[in-house]
This record gives structure tokens, sequence and C-alpha cells, in this order.
């Protein structure tokens, strides 16, 4: 039964150094990416880092200032946008308030001249899909807003578009409705088999739900790679600080051999860490070591490094201890919480921190 939902096949994009030029300021500046068909991609990056500049460039909203958009191989970077098999959802559901529920989903249909009974048959199945069989009739104003989404999200679908662009659609939920609608994002995109190129600035919404992230900065591409490259393998300082909480520890490389370095650290301890293959063999480095990657030991143990307790944050399923070096750098450490006391851990008490070996990265500066 999922089978008819399936857009036509393809939706493979290459943005091919694109840029975007407002007056003297470069809002997207040479852009390349490869996107898979029925791939779930994610452009992440602050605010002002031009990911809604080059999501309204694959809509047509705006032209690219030079080069090309290909959509399974053809150019079209000069369709105007409703002449593009693309469908985009936004942040503010952009639904008509004087229609109802099944006119929404139909309207882009109506448009493309379909019969009554392909509308209203296509209705119903976007209806099912989003899990609101029986909302047609409904005036969407009498709708949550979590069901506004889903209404936009169908509407958008229900063309079956080869590429479905979202800009920020969960950033308007309460934190619980994002969460449950990040999981039914998922499921709708894999199960109608479309490409999705979602936009946001939060990186937790882009760790759970992509296939493959591009993470961008001051109008370009730092880094394209799945969840787990990004957050285990950041390329520099940047990626590395935007996507989670981390360490940064300062130090020598010693020798490197087979992807993994040796690191005298300043604060003392010397540890192996991962390294890229870019990465000089010798000189100063810096590492990248995840809160839950530390490990607590006695103060004052071989290879640890001792730190002052300064904050304790009690998250539920772990604990943040908040340290501090005695060359003042910052250290957070996670603990997974189990019951009973947790011993030896107290603001103002002294902590011994191990490196467990190869779980640093060693950044490229
Ligand atoms: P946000 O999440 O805040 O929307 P973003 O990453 O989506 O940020 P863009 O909206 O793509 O960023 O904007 C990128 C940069 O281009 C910003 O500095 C913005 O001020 C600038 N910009 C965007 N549109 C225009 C425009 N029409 N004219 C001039 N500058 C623009």
């Amino acid at each position: 039964s999922i089978t008819p939902l399936r857009a036509a096949k393809g939706g493979a994009v290459s943005i091919l150094s694109v840029l975007k030029d407002f007056g003297n300021f470069r809002a997207v500046d040479d852009v390349s990416i490869e996107i898979r068909p029925n791939e779930f991609f994610t452009l992440l990056g602050p605010s002002g880092c031009g990911k809604t500049t080059l999501l309204r460039m694959l809509a047509g909203f705006e032209a690219p200032s030079d080069d090309k958009i290909l959509l399974d191989g053809t150019d079209i970077s000069m369709l105007p946008p409703n002449k593009r098999p693309i469908n985009t959802v936004f942040q503010n559901y952009a639904l008509f308030p004087h229609m109802t529920v099944a006119e929404n989903i139909g309207f882009g249909l109506k448009m493309l001249g379909k019969s009554a009974a392909e509308i209203s048959s296509s209705v119903e199945e976007m209806l099912r899909l989003v899990r609101l069989e029986n909302a047609g009739n409904r005036s969407v104003t009498q709708l949550s807003g979590g069901q506004q989404q889903r209404i936009a999200l169908a509407r958008a679908l229900a063309p079956k578009p080869k590429l479905l662009l979202l800009d920020e659609p969960l950033s308007a939920l309460d934190l619980k409705l994002r969460k449950s609608m990040q999981i039914e994002l998922k499921r709708l995109q894999q199960e109608t088999e479309i490409t999705f190129i979602f936009v946001t600035h939060d990186q937790e919404e882009a760790l759970t739900m992509s296939d493959r992230i591009a993470v961008l900065n001051g109008g370009k591409v730092l880094q394209i790679g799945s969840a787990p490259d990004i957050y285990e393998h950041p390329a520099d300082r940047f990626v590395a600080g935007f996507i989670g909480e981390t360490n940064f520890l300062e130090g020598d490389l010693m020798s490197s051999a087979d992807g993994v370095g040796t690191v005298a650290l300043r604060c003392g301890p010397v540890v192996e860490a991962l390294t890229a293959k870019s990465v000089a063999s010798s000189g100063a480095v810096t590492i990248v070591v995840r809160p839950e990657h530390l490990e607590l030991v006695a103060p004052g143990s071989p290879q640890a490094v001792d730190a002052t307790v300064e904050q304790i944050v009690y998250f539920g399923t772990d604990t943040h201890v908040h340290a501090r070096l005695s060359d003042g750098t910052a250290l957070t450490i996670r603990q997974q919480n189990r019951p009973g006391p947790k011993e030896g851990i107290a603001v103002g008490r002294t902590i011994g921190v191990t490196i467990p070996p190869r779980v640093a990265q060693i950044l490229k500066d």
C-alpha cells in the first residue's frame, strides 16, 4: 500500500560551485554538494550562514549569482519555481486559512489541472500518510500547531515532488511536539522515498534525522558527512564546537601512524588520539574530546589531569560536571547516571580526569 505514494524515481541534486552575492556581501560562497536520491539531507549552521539562501535557490525563489544546480542531471537554475518538481514546507506552515484541510492539501494538484476524482483520492492518501484521516472537512484554523504542520507536509507531498525542501519546519513547535515530529518526518521521508533537504540551526535535530549533514558557516561548506562522521570526526574547530558539547585541549604531536597520533598535552597526560590524514606529523595541535568520553578517577592517578569541580548539572539520564584545570582550561565531563550516591563529586572538590586511548580527535588547524 506504500508503493503509490512514492515519487517518480530520481531526486539526485548536484549543487555545483554555487555563489550568491547580495551587493558586496557573499551569502553563499562556492558551495558544492551532491545529494543522493531518497536521501534525508540537512543543511546545518548558525543564523546567517546562508542555508536559507541556498534552499531558496533550490526552490527557484532566488537566482544563483553564478553556476549551476542540477536535478537528476538537468540544469534547473533558470526554471521558475512552479516549473520545478520541488515543493517547500515553511516554518510558519503558510496554510490557506479560508480553505478546509482537504482543500489545502488538494491545492497543488488543482493547480496542476488534476481531475476532482484524482484530487480526492490523493487527499485521502495524504491524510492517511500524516495520520489525520478524519480531518479533511475541518477548517485549518481549528487545528493545533502540530496538526497544521502535518497538513502543510501533506500539501507539499501531494503532487509527489522529486524534492521536498523544509525550512526550519519544526521551530515553531514546543519541545515535546518537536521531538515527535522529528520521528514523524523521518518516517514520511522513508515511506515516500522523496529526497528531503532540511534546513536547521539545531544540531540535535540534524543528528537525529539526517542520512547526511552539510555544516555551513559564513556561506561555506565546512564538512559533509553522516551524523556519526560529523560528531565523532569533526573536520575543524568550528564543526566540533557547533555539533554537541566538546572539550578542546592543546598539546604537541610526538608521532603518528595509521590514523593514530601520540599527543603530549600541555596539562600533563600523554594521549593516543585519532588523526585525519592531513594532519602534520609533529608540532602544536588541538585535540577535541567529547564530555561522555572523559573518565573520572582519583586525583593524582597516573595519566590523569587534576581539576576542580565548579558546577554539577543533573539531567536525569546523565550528569554534567564542569571543572577547571590549574591552567584555567574548562573541562566538561558527562557521566551516565546510575542509582545511588555520586561519590567524590562536589563543587570545590579536586577530581582526576583521564582520556581513554583513541577517543579524542586531533584537529587540523
Ligand atoms: P537564518 O537561520 O537566520 O535564516 P540563514 O543561515 O538561513 O540564517 P540566510 O537567510 O541564508 O542565512 O542569509 C545569509 C546572509 O545573507 C545573511 O547575512 C543575510 O543577512 C544575507 N541576506 C539574505 N537575504 C538577503 C537579501 N535579500 N539582501 C541582502 N542580504 C541578504
